[in-house]
């Protein structure tokens, strides 16, 4: 059975609120539900009062821009210190007890979201539907962290083994745990690692990014209420030379880390350095991902996905699409439609419900984007260039190039690359696309299964989605995370993720 059947089959498995809208069979309720949300469920007055919760939060940073401290290293040292105190209780804490602190916290961010959607706005600079499906995805990942972790840290498993023996495996969580998070998404990656490691018996060291510290915080004094013990999980706050200090500690257990490849190499080198135990890393990193699109496939829906893909969220996913690989029978209309969808979206404040993009992150992000985008305007053929306010504002823009090797690097904003290619060399775009060394995201739209299956085959990227956009991968339905230079695995919200926070312990008893 191909993979191309397997999708066409009607779903079987219950466990996603889409499978069971279209089985009919209701979910039993201790069940992970994941939920979609966007903006359309939001009325008018919850916009309104949710337009001057923002305001009021941003004028506070405003007063007080620096109100969350740094760090120093001796913060940092004391913080492993304490958590490795806190690791054994925590650890010996049952796992039903510590799904019920996870879903705990589930139920304080969905009552206190309007709060979280003002700061994510304000703060990250999210529009209200990245904000809201943000809030969303942090609480699928309680959830479904505590639902995982209760079947894999509760009891454990026998073994079959020879009569006399009883022979049973366990897992265990490792230790102290850091967990170093990305701006992108200030709530759900953050609550994604530390809620992952905690749910496996870890106590934590977050680090979030620099520029979203006041989440963060927010965010860990929401688990502290919800029941994590304070000895079990502590933040520390800074840039990269704090988490430096943290990764070079040498009582750390293990490190999930989400970022630039070239941080998680630095951090790799840094662990591969360390005398004493070897610690194992998680890395989740970018990615040059690519769409391939044929002839056959339907243009108005082609030219929807990749706007989103594109420019939503400003471009700042790693799941993102950089690299528009279009058939050349079909490349003119197909750019002069996505031109013209993305010259509608509008720029400005996130907080205001009808904007479609917000800034970039800070003024370093718009720097090196316009750099990008002044050589792109030597280097390509220019199909759009955007127009936007004064500010850390990136317009949409669209450059041809005439060879993918062009594109050198991840660039982490509303810029989308198009290469055009001819049906009979769809091989050299599988090369091209192999050639970059990531493997996160991938899209194809095409009507053809021999094609869908072809590209499937070949490639080695995480995530592959057909004939839709490719970002936005929902906690438990869509596993998110690749390989190569794109990071080692294992998935964010899917069911292998807890195992790699975790040791295994086989305990035989000779009866
Ligand atoms: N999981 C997100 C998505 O599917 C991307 C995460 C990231 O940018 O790190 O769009």
């Amino acid at each position: 059975v191909s993979i191309v059947d397997l999708l066409r089959r009607p779903a079987e498995i219950v466990g996603s609120d889409n499978n069971a809208a279209h089985s009919g069979i209701p979910l039993p309720a201790d069940l992970y539900r994941p939920q979609r949300e966007n903006s359309h469920g939001i009325e008018f007055g919850e916009r309104t009062a949710l337009h001057a919760l923002t305001s009021a939060i941003a004028a506070e940073r405003k007063a007080a821009p620096n109100v969350v401290a740094t760090s120093t290293t001796e913060q940092a040292n004391a913080a492993v210190a304490a958590a490795r105190h806190g690791f054994k209780p925590w650890n010996g804490t049952p796992a039903t007890r510590r799904a019920a602190i996870l879903n705990k916290a589930a139920d304080l961010l969905e009552q206190r979201r309007a709060h979280f959607l003002a700061l994510l706005q304000s703060e990250g600079g999210k529009t209200l539907d990245d904000a809201l499906s943000e809030v969303r995805e942090a609480i699928d990942f309680c959830r479904y962290y505590a639902a995982q972790g209760q079947k894999l840290f509760g009891e454990p498993e026998a073994m079959p083994g020879p009569t006399g023996e009883s022979n049973a495996l366990a897992l265990r969580g490792r230790g102290a745990f850091v967990a170093i998070s990305p701006w992108n998404f200030p709530l759900a990656i953050f609550l994604g690692q530390v809620t992952a490691a905690l749910m496996a018996g870890n106590a934590v060291i977050a680090k979030p990014a620099e520029q979203t510290p006041r989440i963060a915080t927010e965010a860990v004094a929401l688990l502290h209420q919800s029941g994590v013990p304070r000895s079990a999980l502590h933040i520390v706050q800074g840039d990269g030379a704090v988490g430096a200090a943290l990764v070079a500690h040498p009582a750390i257990a293990g490190v999930v880390f989400t970022g630039s490849t070239e941080v998680a190499r630095s951090i790799n080198r840094t662990l591969a350095a360390k005398d004493g135990p070897i610690v194992p890393l998680i890395a989740e990193t970018g990615g040059i991902n690519a769409m391939i699109v044929d002839a056959t496939a339907l243009p108005e829906q082609v030219a929807d996905d990749i706007v989103t893909s594109a420019f939503r969220s400003a471009g700042q996913r790693c799941s993102a699409l950089r690299l528009l690989f279009v058939q050349d029978d079909v490349a003119d209309r197909m750019i002069e439609m996505i031109a013209g969808a993305a010259r509608e979206l509008k720029i400005g404040d996130p907080s205001d419900p009808s904007t479609h993009i917000g800034p970039v992150i800070d003024a370093e992000a718009k720097q090196r984007l316009d750099a990008h985008i002044a050589r792109m305007k030597q280097e390509a053929r220019v199909h759009l260039v955007g127009e936007a306010p004064a500010g850390n504002f990136v317009a949409p823009h669209i450059f041809e190039l005439s060879a993918a090797s062009q594109l050198r690097e991840e660039v982490f904003g509303p810029i989308l690359h198009v290469v055009r290619y001819r049906a009979e060399r769809l091989g050299d775009v599988l090369a091209a696309i192999e050639t970059t060394g990531f493997g996160l995201t991938l899209g194809i739209h095409s009507r053809i299964d021999d094609t869908i299956e072809h590209v499937i085959d070949r490639l080695q990227v995480g995530n592959i989605y057909v004939n839709r956009n490719m970002i936005g991968a929902v906690v438990g339905v869509q596993p998110f995370g690749g390989s190569g230079l794109s990071g080692t695995g294992p998935k964010a919200g899917g069911p292998h993720y807890l195992t790699r926070f975790a040791t295994e312990q086989t305990v035989t008893i000779n009866t």
